[in-house]
């Protein structure tokens, strides 16, 4: 089928499946669940042979998302017309889906960010196209047969298998009225100012570098645990994972023995089996462009705490690097298994360091002290604040960024309301 073919049989799926009662769409996204937990090996086996994650994360990442969708399955209807007490006979809010909107999505959770984005934008009332990352388009087949398989319409979901070059024309495509992007701030860029100029809603989700702060009080053993895994669990490979680690000084000599005990129990190993707790990157070239970022850092003064040894095209023994205030790698994402130490004096210090980036994703803090919580919640730049555990995604919350991680909302009840226009009837 031509790509034009494939917009066509959306929009006209979409005229279709608009009309679908919201229980009878949740009835097949429970099939979907089960589907997924039918498959739950082979799905995993064959992202770890994409991108080569730990097989016991890639089965992990498919979990999560049946989780997620049994979530929406049995969500509450927050779409159902609203009535709004006026002086007209006839005033409420109706929830009228977009129409068929594009997904732009990356490799790094090749399952859970396409599924993350399409189960409520199609509960909703949307179809979706997806433009997986070029070394995902297995998954993407996949997961258009998913769908397929749980017994949604034809063209509800499909995979349209296209090189980013040719995002262009989709979204310019008058069929298409929305994009959903998950990936780096260039592409967000340049996807994003291609839906403005076309009026058209874009939802970004992209980087970080998120601080995880570990204060004088913290539970300094569970919080090295955590720290070590929030870094390079997915081999560091995560937008929302914790990158810099912000210390308080008169703790840093007790911690830091701890944190690099447990950041070496990472040590690369066979995808498939079922221990391997780390793995190489997902490409050469993102392997190559984190060596080059090291290199960098250290010639801008970053002292070396552990090397970043590169013993493959793809492997790495992770690094952690002691970096201070004004090194240029404090405005980039790393993307792979090397962690920024910093030391900071106090709270203040600590929250000023924590927010002196571009991103904010998903922060997280380390004290006992509700108040000392309170300081941080009220003054963090970013879309989450973790209190004592690493950040990660729940479907129940919202999940999203502040500044340049992005813009719009996934995840919980509000990610229904992002693909759809809030239509006000009013009269007599
Ligand atoms: P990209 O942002 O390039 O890729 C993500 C998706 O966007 C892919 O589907 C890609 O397609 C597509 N894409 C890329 N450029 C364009 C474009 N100009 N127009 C339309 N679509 C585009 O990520 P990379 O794979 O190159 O990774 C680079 C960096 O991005 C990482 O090191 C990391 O910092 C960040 N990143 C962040 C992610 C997150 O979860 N927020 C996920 C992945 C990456 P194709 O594969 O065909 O190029």
């Amino acid at each position: 089928m031509t790509l034009q073919k494939k917009l066509e049989a959306a929009d006209k799926s979409f005229r279709n499946w608009r009309a679908v009662p919201f229980v009878q769409k949740q009835k097949l996204l429970l099939k979907l669940a089960k589907t997924l937990d039918k498959n739950k090996k082979s799905y995993a086996e064959n992202i770890t042979k994409e991108m080569k994650k730990p097989i016991s994360q890639s089965i992990a990442e498919v979990e999560k998302c049946a989780l997620m969708t049994r979530y929406y399955a049995n969500a509450k209807n927050v779409l159902a017309p609203e009535k709004i007490e006026t002086e007209f006979r006839v005033s409420e809010i109706h929830y009228a889906p977009l129409g068929v909107v594009l997904g732009v999505m990356p490799w790094n959770f090749p399952f859970w960010q396409v599924l993350r984005f399409a189960v409520p934008a199609i509960l909703a009332g949307n179809a979706v196209v997806l433009k997986h990352a070029s070394i995902c388009f297995g998954s993407g087949k996949l997961i258009e047969k998913l769908f397929l398989d749980a017994g949604f319409p034809k063209g509800v979901f499909q995979n349209l298998e296209i090189g980013h070059s040719e995002v262009k024309t989709v979204l310019e495509n008058p069929i298409v009225r929305a994009v959903s992007l998950t990936g780096s701030e260039k592409a967000g860029a340049e996807v994003a100012s291609i839906a403005g100029k076309n009026i058209k809603k874009s939802l970004l989700e992209l980087g970080g570098s998120d601080a995880f702060i570990i204060l004088d009080d913290a539970d300094l053993k569970k919080a090295a645990k955590s720290a070590a895994k929030a870094r390079l669990q997915n081999c560091g490979q995560a937008c929302n994972a914790g990158k810099r680690f912000i210390i308080q000084k008169n703790v840093l000599k007790e911690f830091l023995p701890i944190f690099i005990k447990e950041y070496q129990k990472y040590v690369p190993a066979d995808p498939m089996e079922k221990d391997t707790k780390l793995t190489g990157m997902a490409r050469p070239d993102l392997a190559d462009e984190l060596e080059k970022q090291y290199k960098k850092s250290l010639k801008n003064g970053a002292e070396v705490i552990l090397p970043l040894e590169r013993i493959s095209d793809y492997e790495f023994n992770p690094g952690l690097m002691m970096v201070k205030k004004g090194n240029p790698v404090l405005q980039e994402e790393l993307f792979g298994p090397l962690g920024i130490v910093m030391v900071a004096k106090n709270d203040v210090e600590a929250l000023e360091l924590a927010n002196d980036i571009p991103f904010g994703l998903g922060n997280s803090v380390w004290t006992k002290d509700k108040k000392r919580q309170q300081f941080f919640i009220e003054n963090l730049e970013s879309g989450t604040v973790s209190l004592n555990k690493e950040t990660s995604s729940d479907p129940r919350l919202p999940f999203g960024g502040a500044k340049s991680s992005g813009y719009g909302t996934e995840l919980s009840l509000i990610a229904l309301k992002e693909f759809v226009t809030a239509k006000t009837i009013v009269g007599h």
